[in-house]
């Protein structure tokens, strides 16, 4: 038996006779000068991040024989590890968890010699190869760079909010909204999302409250028109929230109309965030182009502007945002860096950065 215990949560994880597997392939792995018995620095392809998109990345290129080392970030795991159960990702029939899903990307990962350390990427120097990027104060060298840092949701920063994430309060309704059949849900926001999200909603609860801190909406008119003309739908405009409500799970939320500050309590089982994304870009800023919603920018496939460089999953997909797309994109990319490093790093580079 094996256990994996933190970074997910700090949750223990029992894999079974599976988790005990040897490794299929041993990949030699070069110790840097001045890495000590920590491990190497210097790899083929480093990726950043450790959601879907960085740890399918890993998988692909670590069976390539590329010794990849992913510097995990400052959410090891990614989006998934702070939702609970996973009931769209293909394979698991019954659902998973989604900090024992992520669990299990990174197990296989590391199954066949990625090298996976918790430090979040804080900048980067993209001029020149090898490719250099420092975390927690090392710096960390490699032929290729696969960025797949994510996206991070927003909060509103009430500490209910944040006690209660996984038990009622979430960020995704696409996620989470099934579990929520016949119950009442509030959403929060006045964008193209929050709207969707909630007439998404609509599906199973029994009642959706849309709750906007101003009258106008920020959303298209169209999905405006959709909300306001469904009969499951409740739109509260000019209200903030103040608190969620609830010990083990949501019971309601405290609004507090921003004309008057007056408060009222409404009664609600799930309570979804849709106040927008913000894709994690910020080490790469003077390197790779951004679009005008701040995701990066892919030239084409998955290379961004700067050759050997590759980018995969919601740091530039906000329109599709889903665990099998991101580990989908990670697949690419970690195929582009593959097929780009045996057509323009010579042999004996490849070979010195894993030591074989
Ligand atoms: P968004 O357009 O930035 O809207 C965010 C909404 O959240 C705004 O209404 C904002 O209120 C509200 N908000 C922000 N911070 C808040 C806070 N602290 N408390 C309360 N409310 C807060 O974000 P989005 O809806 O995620 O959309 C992002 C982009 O994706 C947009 O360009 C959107 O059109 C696009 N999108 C498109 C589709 C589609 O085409 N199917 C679907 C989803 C998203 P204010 O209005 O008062 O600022």
């Amino acid at each position: 038996m094996s256990d994996i215990t933190a970074p997910f949560g700090g949750i223990t994880i029992d894999f079974g006779a599976a988790g005990d597997a040897a490794p299929l392939a041993a990949v030699p792995l070069a110790t840097a000068p001045g890495a000590g018995a920590d491990g190497p620095l210097e790899t083929n392809v480093l990726i950043l991040g450790s959601g879907p998109a960085g740890l399918t990345a890993a998988i692909y290129a670590a069976r390539a024989n590329l010794a990849p080392i992913v510097l995990a970030g400052y959410q090891p795991g990614g989006q998934l590890t702070i939702t609970s159960e996973v009931e769209n990702y293909p394979g698991f029939p019954e659902g998973i968890q989604g900090p024992e899903l992520m669990a299990r990307f990174r197990q296989q990962a590391e199954r066949f010699g990625t090298r996976v350390i918790d430090v979040e990427v804080e900048r980067v120097d993209f001029s020149s190869r090898p490719f250099r990027a420092w975390a927690a104060g090392v710096e960390y060298r490699s032929q290729a760079v696969i960025v797949a840092t994510g996206a991070s949701a927003l909060w509103l920063g009430l500490d209910s909010e944040e006690r209660l994430r996984g038990h009622g309060v979430s960020a995704c309704a696409t996620c989470d909204g099934f579990f929520f059949r016949d119950k009442a849900v509030a959403v929060v926001g006045g964008g193209d999302t929050a709207l969707e999200e909630a007439l998404y909603l609509t599906r199973f609860a029994s009642k959706v409250h849309l709750l906007h801190r101003r009258a106008e909406f920020r959303a298209s008119r169209i999905m405006q028109a959709r909300a306001e003309s469904h009969p499951g739908i409740e739109i509260h405009r000019g209200v903030v929230v103040d608190e969620v409500l609830g010990e083990e799970s949501v019971t309601g939320v405290r609004l507090r109309d921003v004309a008057t500050g007056a408060t009222t309590d409404l009664p609600v089982e799930g309570f979804f965030l849709a106040i927008g994304h913000r894709p994690n870009t910020a080490p790469f800023e003077s390197w790779l182009a951004k679009d005008e919603k701040g995701y990066l920018v892919v030239e084409h496939e998955t290379c961004s502007r700067i050759e050997g460089v590759f980018i995969a999953g919601d740091v530039h997909d906000h329109r599709y945002r889903q665990a099998v797309t991101a580990a989908g994109d990670g697949c690419r990319a970690a195929i582009d860096a593959e097929r780009w490093l045996q057509d323009h790093v010579p042999a004996k580079a490849a070979a010195a950065a894993t030591g074989t």
